[in-house]
């Protein structure tokens, strides 16, 4: 049977486990079921005795026979189930889904139980472990190992148990494994010495053997990774670059004259280097579509200055966005101060401008009496228009959806675009993500640059950590202090912030020391003015929260204090830290933290004493929080990978990624004979799969 039909038509499903399976995991058609894959395998050949159920670190399973169910009451309300073998007796306990447990769960039954042995009020036992009732069907079904489907209690309930899944999977396969067609070529699966996809299907849910279900797994990951990779980089080829007529052929004036006057210091060659790439792309007569990648604090600003004067000096509109109101004013200040002897008219557009000064500024992008706007995603709004918008830097990316990036793009004569991260990105997020973009590394820093002295100390070095900064106060030295509260626009709580700033304020009181606050709740307006009196050193010390986190740029700042450190997430902390370590002179970067820190905290810590390096930090950022949790929700749909982990399959991604680069060398138009299964498949997914129209 095709696998476009509906689930409802398989043996076993009907109308009313249609609509469950629809609902609860979203599997529709064939096609889906067979892809719903088992999230793990029982291995009979590794079966536990209770006597031998450890301590230990590893998840394990065992099979017992149920002696008692015991439910306690009050607080702290428990199931806890005694379950032994020949070899000895343990606890299973839960605290949650109770009355589902009682009903599943009966006495004198077997089940293999699979769990994380845990020490509990001084016994080994299993807190909410997975159980499955230990019968044929479960243990069977293919050999040595049976597949475990991921499940719902709404499932179980249903009577859609794992054996139902397992009989249903292999009803599919036995009316539909001919119907499954190979999605690569002859090449690559021989090259690479991939299991042909039936085989893979067929094993990944009845796997006969270890080494089978390891090259199963491969086959599909891969195919998932390469037929990603293969869009993106058709995205990235020439051909399917839009064109453009921006061609900016001249170094003009203002570029000669920034690069003679203005600077008091010579680029990097990494500068260089990246200034000439991107200058490649502005004469190519395609659109530029490129990333800026760099560490904090390696002069991606001056780049972005470079880059948007060459568009100037070839008479076209800029527009330079960033992700927050505080972080467009400063690059507004920085650019102003940097071309106040220029003939630039330079404007900057945020949500708190005044609706007439907004006004006025719309209708003179409109009739082409601005240069430069910049600004926040209010440059983007709809009743915004361009006279003649030649290119866009978006600064700090992460931060804007790829929507946005998107609506800037779908110009008539799209503008070339670059965008600019905060901190760096690990190769395989930046390679899926923004597989679509070239890309540009700015791998060196400015000469001269001392290594940030970082450390962790707990709430009991307080004096010695006041005692630091009296000192480099002394020393001419400016300090921030940083809190940890939350978004601009969120209502938030100040006790944190101002405790902190009240005892600040006792220790270095005025006249001698004189502190700025800053935090997401205050007008604009005020926040530049407390900003502008630390920038100017008239005040010592900056208490803030982390609205300072990016971009911020005051060289005589010579040391970070971060208050409650282990509530922020690496890359945050990496930002903050290169907010210091800007001038000449040592800077220090000083975590604070009570003792209480869960242990992803402690690695957190131990990996900003450890290294100065962005590129090792997110890495271990995307190690620890995943890929989900470190885009914004608007990207990581593209990495919603049914089978593939962004995380765990680096290599795989890598090689994925090569073999679909080779293949679109050889064969751009896909019209070899030897690759029509790639170019049908293609085809087919895009047709289907909407997530690709989100990024071109
Ligand atoms: P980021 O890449 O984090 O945005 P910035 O552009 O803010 O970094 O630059 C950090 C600091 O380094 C700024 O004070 C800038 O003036 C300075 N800087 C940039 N390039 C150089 C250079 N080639 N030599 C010395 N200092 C530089
Ligand atoms: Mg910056």
């Amino acid at each position: 049977m095709k696998l476009d039909t509906s689930i409802e038509y398989l043996k076993g499903v009907g109308p009313r486990r249609a609509e469950i399976l629809n609902k609860e995991l979203q599997i529709s058609t064939f096609y889906d079921l067979l892809n719903f894959f088992p999230y793990r395998y029982l291995d009979k050949t590794k079966l536990y005795k209770i006597k031998d159920v450890k301590n230990t670190e590893s998840y394990i399973q065992f099979v017992g026979k149920i002696t008692s169910i015991y439910q306690t009451q009050g607080k702290g309300k428990r199931i806890i189930v005694k379950i032994k073998d020949e070899t000895g007796s343990i606890d299973l306990i839960w605290f949650k889904g109770l009355n589902w447990i009682k009903e599943f769960l009966k006495k004198d039954q077997e089940y293999i139980v699979f769990g994380k042995p845990v020490n509990f009020f001084g016994k080994i036992n299993f807190v909410h472990p997975e159980v499955e009732h230990n019968n044929k069907e479960n243990n069977n079904l293919s050999g040595k190992f049976a597949p475990i489907y991921p499940s719902t209690e709404k499932l179980a309930k249903s009577g859609i148990t794992n054996k139902v899944i397992q009989k249903l999977i292999s009803n599919l396969l036995s009316v539909s494994i001919n119907n499954i067609t190979e999605t690569l070529s002859e090449n690559i699966i021989s090259k690479h010495k991939i299991y042909n996809i039936k085989k893979a299907y067929q094993n990944i849910h009845f796997p006969i053997n270890n080494n089978d279900l390891k090259k199963s797994i491969f086959r599909l990951k891969f195919e998932e990774l390469f037929f990603l990779q293969l869009q993106l980089l058709f995205m990235k080829t020439k051909k399917n670059k839009k064109k453009s007529t921006f061609n900016f052929i001249d170094i003009g004036d203002n570029v000669n004259k920034l690069y003679k006057e203005c600077l008091d210091f010579d680029l990097t060659n990494a500068q260089k280097k990246v200034i000439k790439e991107i200058r490649k792309d502005l004469k190519s007569g395609y659109q530029m579509n490129r990333l800026l990648q760099g560490d904090v604090g390696c002069g991606k600003t001056i780049v972005a200055l470079f880059i948007l004067l060459i568009a100037i000096d070839n008479k076209c509109q800029v527009c330079l966005m960033a992700p927050t109101e505080i972080l467009a004013r400063q690059h507004y200040k920085t650019i102003k101060q940097y071309l106040s002897g220029f003939d630039i008219k330079i404007e900057l557009l945020t949500g708190s401008i005044k609706p007439k000064e907004k006004e006025s500024i719309i209708n003179d992008l409109k009739t082409n009496n601005i240069d430069l706007i910049i600004g926040t995603h209010a440059v983007i709004q709809k009743n915004v228009s361009f006279n003649n918008l030649g290119l866009v830097i978006i600064d700090e990316q992460h931060k804007f959806g790829v929507e946005q990036r998107g609506r800037l793009w779908g110009n008539i004569n799209p503008p070339h675009v670059l965008v600019m991260t905060a901190t760096p990105i690990p190769r395989t997020l930046s390679m899926t993500i923004y597989g679509d973009l070239d890309v540009s590394i700015i791998d060196e820093l400015p000469p001269g640059r001392k290594k940030i002295k970082t450390y962790h100390w707990l709430d009991t070095k307080r004096l010695k950590m006041f005692n630091h900064i009296k000192k480099e106060i002394s020393n001419g030295r400016q300090i921030y202090i940083v809190y940890p509260l939350i978004n601009e626009s969120e209502k938030m709580d100040y006790k944190d912030l101002m405790d902190g700033y009240k005892s600040i304020q006792r220790e270095f009181p005025s006249p001698e020391y004189n502190i700025s606050v800053v935090h997401g709740q205050m007008k604009p307006q005020d926040k530049d003015i407390e900003m502008a009196r630390f920038v100017e050193n008239k005040t010592q010390i900056m208490v803030a929260t982390n609205v300072i986190e990016v971009g911020v740029d005051v060289p005589n700042a010579s040391t970070i204090i971060i208050e409650s450190a282990n509530k922020f997430g690496l890359s945050q902390l990496h930002q903050l830290r290169g907010r210091v370590g800007r001038g000449d002179s040592q800077a220090y970067c000083i975590l604070m933290t009570n003792y209480q820190v869960s242990e992803n905290g402690i690695k957190r810590m131990q990996t900003m004493t450890q290294t100065n390096d962005g590129f090792k930090i997110a890495e271990a950022d995307l190690q620890l929080r995943g890929p989900g949790n470190m885009l914004g929700k608007e990207q990581s749909g593209i990495i919603n990978f049914n089978i593939a982990n962004i995380v765990k399959d680096q290599a795989l991604l890598m090689l994925a990624r090569e073999v679909a680069k080779k293949l679109i060398k050889e064969d751009y138009s896909l019209s070899k004979y030897e690759n029509k299964n790639i170019k049908v498949t293609l085809n087919q997914i895009r047709k289907t799969k909407y997530k690709w129209s989100r990024i071109s």
